[in-house]
């Protein structure tokens, strides 16, 4: 008999969580692990939220799957009415960010009759096969690295273009009477920063005026930057949004948001061949949950988690700055990630390019779990209305001995 065998990247480690609360995982070997990515953003509130597994608990009783019309869904959008950007107002769901980018892109290409879609190196939309071409530099930047299993013929229908570069512009230009749609994380987990929203508006203006659709992908800052997300946040006016994550509460949704305009062109175009469903979509379990965490949302204020990592990210700066360990921490609002650099980056390939080696930060992530944290396999760390002032003192001083530690050992 063949063993079996686990392929993900979350699960390679020996660390097996039986339970988690709060801002905690707790292992089958008794420990205590500070989770720094609170579930890749997904749990803003912590783990296990009273609310939301109150939510998730009932509604179990009463049904998890009914493939019908069920009263929970429909106050879920109505609720999504009043948080998300008002004209976007029109919602598909579906099971996962990755399936909502995908039917995004689809949605995109049905309504202009282009095929071309373009997106931004260094991004990150999941695993829908149109943005895999460049995967956020899993194998390498300096040659194109379609993930084995794709077909290369998909490369002739997408262009992956410069971040945070004027020169991506051009590119549209050129490219307007092909491209359908140009989808974006507003801020990109990569490379999360403070300084994206001018390059947003001009990347906006070019494809308004070109009849490109502008798709943002907000798995990660949707409920997470404001309760709106990016788009309300910044006042911008993306045509599609893909949402996922946070709303979900824990359990697995994607959701596609996009303007009454791209529905008459889509799905209330009779001349258009459209589908939308699927087995598990829109079930009154993760409706539940969803409107449990958004009716939750509304009370808390964003200020609080924001005001976390500020604090955070200059304290730990400031230390860093004093023992002249070249690193730092950057990032917008709640959504942050330790470069391991001094510089200022521009986007993810620059990034790549000055960090410090992979081997170092991977002694780094070991101190740290030895510490008592959990590093997140993205980069990434989030502020929750789980942390405490305390918590996150507490994660400074750890990423700065950890990080001192780690440069004495590789470069003294
Ligand atoms: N888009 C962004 C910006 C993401 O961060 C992710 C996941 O990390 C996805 C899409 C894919 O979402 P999922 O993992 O739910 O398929």
């Amino acid at each position: 008999m063949a063993l079996y065998q686990l392929h993900h990247p979350g699960y390679q480690s020996s660390l097996k969580v039986i339970n988690a609360e709060g801002a905690y995982l707790y292992t089958d070997d008794g420990r205590r692990l500070f989770d720094a990515g609170l579930g890749a953003g997904s749990q803003i509130l912590g783990y296990c939220p009273k609310e939301i597994t109150t939510a998730i608990q009932q509604q179990a009783e009463k049904g998890t799957l009914f493939l019908h019309n069920n009263p929970i869904i429909h106050q879920l959008c109505e609720k999504l009415q009043t948080v998300l950007p008002s004209n976007l107002n029109q919602y598909v769901f579906c099971n996962s960010g990755s399936e909502a980018t995908m039917r995004a892109l689809r949605y995109a290409r049905a309504a202009t009759g282009k095929n071309k879609i373009a997106f931004f190196q260094g991004g990150w939309h999941g695993m829908n096969e149109w943005t895999l071409q460049d995967d956020g530099g899993r194998f390498g930047f300096f040659e194109p690295a379609l993930p084995n299993g794709i077909p290369d013929d998909i490369l002739k229908h997408s262009i992956a273009l410069p971040y945070n570069d004027e020169i991506a512009l051009d590119i549209i230009e050129q490219n307007k009477n092909e491209l359908a749609a140009l989808i974006l994380e507003p801020v990109q987990g990569s490379n999360p920063r403070d300084d994206i929203f001018p390059f947003l508006q001009k990347v906006q203006e070019i494809c308004k005026k070109n009849n490109i659709l502008l798709i943002f992908d907000e798995i990660i800052t949707g409920f997470r930057l404001s309760i709106g997300g990016a788009a309300k946040q910044w006042q911008l006016q993306p045509d599609i949004v893909t949402y996922g994550k946070i709303l979900g509460g824990g359990l697995p949704i994607g959701l596609v948001a996009f303007t009454e305009e791209v529905n008459r062109t889509t799905f209330s175009d009779s001349t258009k061949r459209m589908l939308s469903g699927g087995t598990f979509s829109a079930n009154p379990l993760v409706a539940a949950s969803a409107l449990a965490v958004l009716t939750k949302l509304e009370m808390l204020d964003y200020n609080y988690i924001n005001t976390l990592a500020a604090e955070f990210q200059q304290k730990t700066n400031r230390h860093l700055l004093s023992l002249n360990v070249p690193c730092h921490i950057a990032g917008v609002g709640s959504f942050l990630r330790l470069y391991f650099t001094n510089v200022k980056v521009k986007n993810r390939q620059h990034r790549d390019s000055v960090e410090l080696h992979s081997h170092f930060q991977q002694q780094f992530r070991n101190c740290m779990l030895a510490k008592g944290t959990l590093w997140p396999t993205n980069g990434i760390i989030f502020t929750g209305f789980c942390h405490t002032t305390e918590m996150m003192n507490a994660l400074s001083e750890d990423i700065v001995s950890s990080l001192h530690h780690c440069m004495e050992q590789n470069y003294e």
